[in-house]
This record gives C-alpha cells, sequence and structure tokens, in this order.
C-alpha cells in the first residue's frame, strides 16, 4: 500500500503527497506527522479527482532522488493545522458526490457505540454532531477507529464537547446527512486543535453547557424517528447495518399467508420442521427438537408516507396482549389441531386498524434483494420512557431472543 499525506507550507498551501510501497521504506523515518522539511527532488503530478483531500488539484510523489532535510526552527513560520471545515448546507452540496472528503467540526453530544471489551471483530460507534445551524448529525466510525475513539472517551475524565474529524465522506440516507469515517480521518478533541479551542470557547461561553461530566458514552444516542417511506428508502439507500428506529403507523392489515405462530426450537427459537411425529431443528441439528409454540405475526403497517410490512415475534405479542402463543392456542377451539394452523385469535385479528408506535429493527436482511420485513422490536404505549437502544446492539428491548427475522 501507498502512504498518503498532507504536506502544509508557509503559504498555508496544503497539498497531497504520496509515497508509493517500493519506496516506502526508504522514506519511512522522514514520514513523521507534524515535523517541518525542506523537500528537493520530488515529481509533482496531477491528483486523482475523487475523495480529495485538499483544495490542490496537484499532488506531490516522493521519488528515489527525494531528499528530506528536517527543519527545527524553520526561518519563516509553518502554520501548525489547516482544516477544510465545511458547513452544513456545503456538507448537503457534497453529499454522495465522492469527490470531496472534507473535515467536519461541531459539538458532541451524544455517542452510541457497539464496541465491547474485549473488542469483537464488527465495531461501530455512532457520534451525533451539533453542526453549525444546531442541526444534529450522525458521524460513523468502523473498527479499528471505532474501537480507538471508544477507549478515548472512556478515558477521558470529562466529557470533550467540541469534536473535530478530518477527510469525513458525507452521504445523504433518508433525507438526512450522515458522515461516513474514511482511512483519512483523524479525531481531534475540544483544545486539541486551534479551530477547536475557539469553537470550545464560544460554547462555553454561550453556557449551554452539560454536566461536565456528563458520561458522553453511556448517554445513548435517541433513536431516531423515520416515516415508513423514509424507512422504506433506507434500507434501498444506505449500506447493510443494524441500527433501530421509531415508526408511528396504523395497521392496515393482518398477513396470513405464513399462519400467526410458529413452533420454535427450545434452544435457538429458530422453525422446527416436522417428520413424521418428532421435530428436527436444522439450526441445532438435532432431530427431537423440543417445540414451544411462538407468534409470528406480520402484518401491513401505514403512515400517510407509504405502507411498509412489519413483523412482530413472541416478546412483543405476547407483552402487548399480556399472552404468550402457546396460551393463546389453549384457548381455541378444536383440540389436538396443529396450532399452526389454527383459527387466528380474535386479539391478533384486532389489531388492525389500530395505531401504534413501533421501534423496528433493520438489520442486514433488510437489505437483500427480496426486502424482508421489518422486525418490530418494541410497542410503544402512552407513558413509556423515550426508547433507550442497549449499549450493546442486542435487538433492543425484547428480551426473549426471538427477534430473529429468519425464522
Ligand atoms: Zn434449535
Amino acid at each position: 500500500m501507498c502512504v498518503d499525506m498532507l504536506l502544509l507550507d508557509s503559504q498555508a498551501t496544503m497539498m497531497p503527497a504520496t509515497v508509493n510501497v517500493n519506496r516506502r521504506a526508504a522514506h519511512q523515518t522522514n514520514l513523521e506527522a507534524g515535523s517541518v522539511y525542506s523537500l528537493t527532488g520530488f515529481e509533482v503530478t496531477s491528483c486523482n479527482q475523487d475523495y480529495r483531500l485538499s483544495d490542490s488539484s496537484l499532488l506531490i510523489r516522493f521519488s528515489d532522488s527525494t531528499t528530506f532535510e528536517k527543519i527545527t526552527e524553520p526561518t519563516v513560520p509553518i502554520p501548525i493545522e489547516s482544516f477544510r471545515f465545511r458547513n452544513y448546507s456545503e456538507m448537503l452540496g457534497l453529499a454522495n458526490s465522492n469527490n470531496q472528503l472534507p473535515d467536519l467540526i461541531g459539538e458532541i453530544t451524544a455517542v452510541k457505540s457497539t464496541v465491547t471489551d474485549p473488542p469483537l471483530d464488527k465495531n461501530r460507534v455512532n457520534a451525533t454532531i451539533k453542526m453549525d445551524n444546531d442541526t444534529s448529525v450522525t458521524m460513523t466510525l468502523f473498527d479499528a477507529q471505532a474501537v480507538k475513539i471508544h477507549n478515548q472517551l472512556e478515558q477521558m475524565s470529562v466529557d470533550p464537547r467540541v469534536f473535530v474529524a478530518t477527510s469525513v465522506n458525507p452521504r445523504m440516507v433518508g433525507g438526512r446527512l450522515f458522515f461516513n469515517a474514511t482511512a483519512g480521518t483523524h479525531i481531534h478533541f475540544d483544545k486539541e486543535t486551534v479551530a477547536g479551542e475557539s469553537l470550545f470557547s464560544r460554547l462555553s461561553e454561550q453556557g449551554t453547557g452539560r454536566a461536565q461530566v456528563a458520561r458522553l458514552l453511556r448517554s445513548f444516542a435517541k433513536v431516531e424517528t423515520l416515516s415508513i417511506s423514509e424507512l422504506n428508502d433506507f434500507v434501498l439507500n444506505a449500506s447493510s447495518q443494524d441500527i433501530d428506529f421509531i415508526c408511528t403507523g396504523k395497521v392496515t392489515g393482518i398477513k396470513l399467508d405464513k399462519g400467526w405462530c410458529y413452533i420454535s426450537c427450545a434452544r435457538c427459537f429458530r422453525k422446527l420442521h416436522r417428520s413424521g411425529s418428532s421435530l428436527t431443528c436444522l439450526s441445532c441439528n438435532n432431530t427431537d427438537a423440543v417445540g414451544i409454540l411462538r407468534y409470528r405475526v406480520e402484518m401491513s403497517v401505514a403512515d400517510e408516507t407509504g405502507e411498509g410490512l412489519f413483523v412482530a415475534f413472541e416478546g412483543v405479542v405476547a407483552k402487548l396482549h399480556n399472552m404468550r402463543a402457546h396460551e393463546a392456542a389453549n384457548l381455541l377451539p378444536g383440540d389436538g389441531v396443529n396450532p399452526e394452523e389454527s383459527d387466528v385469535p380474535q386479539f391478533v385479528l384486532d389489531m388492525e386498524g389500530n395505531t401504534y408506535m413501533f421501534q423496528v429493527k433493520v438489520g442486514p436482511y433488510n437489505f437483500t434483494a427480496n426486502n424482508h420485513s421489518f422486525t418490530i422490536t418494541r410497542i410503544l404505549g402512552e407513558g413509556d420512557p423515550e426508547p433507550q437502544p442497549a449499549f450493546v446492539d442486542d435487538g433492543g428491548a425484547d428480551d426473549n431472543g426471538d427477534d430473529n427475522n429468519d425464522v
């Protein structure tokens, strides 16, 4: 891999530079961030027009004849930092264009992290950043960068307020602005930069500060509310991910082509298969599995913007109606009838026409071509507290582990 960097001269001109993999070893000792060098014998070429890190259209390439002379006390002062901050409306203009990787500055107001101790393979940190016009945007860091910022935040005794992220990729998803970290993203907090220090003073003067130790990392990001058309658009346009949303809609129909319940494996909650008188769990590789009846109620839900297919499992339906699926089956007429083929309990049918506030989980299966239904992880009643996702994404408040959408 080549190494890309940004150079800043005494005129505050920023220009990208690169050294390819074959010359990397030769120049490695001179690639020290923050140091000042006098350079000779380099090549100048035009730079790639995509994912640009600076406003320069030129690129410096270090060759075999490039010499570096380290300057400890430059005769001409060199600025110590240079950012390409863009305000909210400029970011909107850059979103999804892939031709600029600008810098982001704002107030960090919430952080949601999936990083565990020890970290697992896949990690994500979502930081909510309040930009210049008081609009909140979401900045996402992945994997090693997510673990790094998570650990930094955990070790800080006072929560940071100012958040600076370099070389971010602005994206529009579902009508909202998101930023993804790139390989070139560096994060600076509070007074670590001059630009950050100046925003920090402004925020302090405004006196709208949170408590100084607000335990930012654990004050989970609020679950965002989307309309149903935004939810449908999200799975078409966003990259595959696990995320919860709140949607309010009216149940316009109970879908009965797959029944209202299924016989699940007592161990893994997946659907069991009948062979003669025994039940097989393919997932547990058990040909004599113990079955439990569980709800699986698929419904169409609509608001004024559109219609979506939602599905609720045992935890959600049992909580709503205060009755487990096997109890409901016992109340139905027709003793000995296969419960999966029995009539639908009236209280399930009666959900049609009701309006609910749903918390739904969007998972990787929602991004596949056949676009599975959205799993309801919770139905919020009046007076319920604001939904707070668990610190580790575990499917929300459904504590029954039955929110798999792959039965
Ligand atoms: Zn099983």
